[in-house]
């Protein structure tokens, strides 16, 4: 029954000792009889149970509280083995020998109860309180153990569950640090320094390393002073920032730009985005903000202003210069797209220009002047030279001119420089109009000069020309030039007495005649001076000299002109002087010739008139 044995006696309980041993004796001893008052009444009335067994292991002796632990009447536990109510597991020999051999035992033990229910007991036992006799005192701790092991249960729950809040919160923790770490790294990989200070003291409470570069103070330096930021501010911009701050209470985000000293002396420009970080209740925590180093953006933002401006004046000095140039000017490309509509402040044609109305060149322009203007643009980009071309357009009822000149500007494109040349062309039309009416005047101022008023054949004055061509030209050929003057006989008494008007037609029809025989180009018949006629034969030889005076007389005769106061004949007849010329080379003028033929006329009229006189020859 005892697990763990020691030698001990309780002299209180040593009963006497017989000389009885075995089953027998054992069995004989389990009688009330066995215990001598008042140890039969101690031993009833104990509240603990109370058994004796034999050195089989055999109860031969209960009491009450015994019966009541087992469950058993005594009548039932009495012969029962201490083994029966133990675990079948049980070594139960070797387990009854050691306490007989150690002579105690104390502890712990499970039973099994005939009614199947376990119980907890815990025992003390004495082995030999009398010879054959051993005691066994059992408490009933089933209850206490149940309690205990339920108290074990939840402390064994508690304690695991503090076991795993710990590691939670040892995870969590760690969880956090890498967390913090990593939000660290990040910052701290960050060019723009991010801080945040205390939201009155404006002690800084962050900031990350990027503070170093760009003031060349350590994060550590702005944690331990308050000041330094304000100290590396430049002194221009100090006011802004307190009233930035300012503004920052009343929750206005900031975003300003200002410049700061670094470390080592040198300035920069900066930018900085702050706001005011308020708890839960709505009271001011900190103030979190980023500066950023824009020295490298200011400075280009500068020099982008500077070169917008350049570019502004240079426009507007090149608006002014389209503005004062009257052409239309566009970029168009090969399918007559206009790329770009360059249109001064003067256009004459086509005026007002909005460009939204002229994206393509059919657009906006009359479709001929279009078709012509496309035909150009192509022809300047496939010859890679420049076109020009005129075009006569109405608008508004008006004839208007343009000249367009194309000037391929790359294998795509064009500049087509329009002008207007309306006026110009109104002042070529009237200059060609009056060059005309000039002509005719001096058309007819010249033949009024050349021709003879009255009768309409050449003058003297256009005779003394041709002469002076002809003789030169027979002069180098070695022609003969011939020469006829002749003379209305007694035509004075025909003025006299047919009348002056008379005289002049007569004078009109005599030359009509004198110009109706000459028909050979070069020849000429001209009036010489009053009724005296001149016919100048070039390249003709004396006998052509006198075939023409023959066929004049012919004429003449034919016409029948009455002169009934003629002295030679009824009606009009001329006397001829003829000349026939071979001019040489050294003869330079013509005089000689014109004298001769005068000469001759005298002659003939010396020798009766109506007839001629053959110079004699010069030579
Ligand atoms: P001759 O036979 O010798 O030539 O005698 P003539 O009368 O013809 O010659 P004269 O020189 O004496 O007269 C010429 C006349 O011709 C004088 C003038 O009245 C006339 N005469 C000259 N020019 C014109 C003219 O333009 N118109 C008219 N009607 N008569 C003219
Ligand atoms: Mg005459
Ligand atoms: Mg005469």
């Amino acid at each position: 029954m005892p697990l763990s044995a020691e030698s001990h006696h309780s002299p209180e309980l040593e009963p006497d000792r017989g000389d009885q041993s075995g089953a027998d004796a054992g069995a004989e001893m389990a009688t009330s009889s066995t215990l001598a008052p008042p140890w039969k009444t101690l031993f009833e009335a104990a509240l603990d149970a109370m058994l004796i067994a034999n050195n089989d292991g055999v109860y031969v002796e209960v009491n009450a509280a015994a019966c009541g632990l087992l469950d058993l009447p005594r009548s039932a536990l009495l012969g029962r083995r201490v083994a029966d109510f133990l675990p079948p597991d049980t070594n139960f020999e070797a387990v009854w020998q050691a306490f007989m051999a150690a002579g105690q035992a104390r502890g712990e033990q499970q039973l099994r109860l005939p009614s199947g229910g376990v119980k907890t007991v815990e025992f003390a036992a004495t082995a030999h309180i009398y010879p054959n006799h051993h005691l066994s005192i059992l408490r009933d701790i089933t209850d206490r153990k149940r309690t205990e092991a339920e108290r074990d249960a939840l402390s064994r729950q508690l304690e695991q569950w503090v076991i795993s809040s710990a590691e939670k919160l040892q995870r969590t923790e760690a969880e956090l640090r890498s967390q913090q770490q990593r939000i660290d790294d990040i910052l701290n990989s960050l060019e723009c320094v991010v801080w945040s200070v205390h939201p009155e003291t404006l002690e800084t409470i962050y900031v990350n390393a990027a503070v170093q570069e760009l003031y060349g103070y350590s994060p550590a330096a702005f944690v331990a002073s308050a000041e330094l930021w304000f100290s590396c501010i430049h002194p221009d911009d100090v006011p802004l920032l307190n009233a930035d701050i300012k503004a920052l209470q009343e929750d206005v985000k900031i975003d300003r730009e200002y410049r700061i000293f670094r470390a080592d002396g040198t300035l920069r420009w900066v930018r900085g985005q702050a706001r005011l970080v308020r708890d839960k209740a709505g009271r001011p925590l900190r103030i979190d903000g980023t500066t950023v180093d824009i020295s490298e953006s200011a400075r280009l933002d500068a020099e982008r202003k500077q070169a917008e401006l350049k570019l502004k004046e240079h426009q507007a000095t090149q608006q002014l210069i389209l503005d004062a140039i009257p052409d239309l000017m566009m970029r168009v490309n090969r399918e007559g797209r206009i790329l770009n509509l360059i249109s001064g402040g003067e256009i004459t044609l086509y005026s007002p220009i909005i460009p939204e109305q002229y994206r393509f060149i059919y657009e906006g322009f009359p479709h001929d002047l279009a078709e012509q203007r496309m035909h150009y643009i192509q022809q300047a980009l496939d010859t890679g030279r420049p076109q020009r071309y005129e075009h006569a357009l109405e608008l508004n009822g008006q004839l208007c001119h343009e000249e367009s000149r194309v000037v391929p500007i790359d294998e795509t494109e064009v500049l087509v420089i329009v002008r207007d040349i309306t006026d110009r062309k109104r002042a070529e039309a009237t200059q060609a109009d009056l060059n005309q009416k000039l002509k005719l005047v001096n058309a007819e101022l010249n033949r009024l000069a050349t021709i003879d008023g009255l009768t309409e054949i050449p003058n003297r004055r256009s005779f003394d020309q041709a002469l002076d061509l002809e003789w030169q030209r027979a002069r180098r050929q070695q022609k003969f030039l011939s020469l006829i003057l002749c003379d209305i006989d007694c035509f004075k008494p025909y003025n006299d007495n047919y009348g002056h008007l008379a005289g002049d037609d007569c004078l009109r029809q005599v030359a009509q005649v004198l110009n109706g025989v000459v028909q050979r180009p070069g020849d000429l018949a001209a009036r010489y001076g009053g009724e005296e006629f001149v016919l100048l034969l070039p390249d003709t030889a004396l006998d052509g000299a006198i075939e023409i005076v023959e066929k004049i007389q012919a004429a003449i005769a034919q016409c029948r002109l009455p002169h009934a106061f003629s002295a030679v004949a009824p009606n009009i007849t001329l006397s001829f002087g003829v000349v026939c010329h071979r001019p040489a080379v050294k003869e330079h003028s013509p005089r000689e010739l014109i004298h001769r033929a005068d000469l001759a006329l005298y002659q003939a009229k010396a020798r009766g008139r109506n007839g001629y006189v053959v110079a004699d020859s010069g030579d």
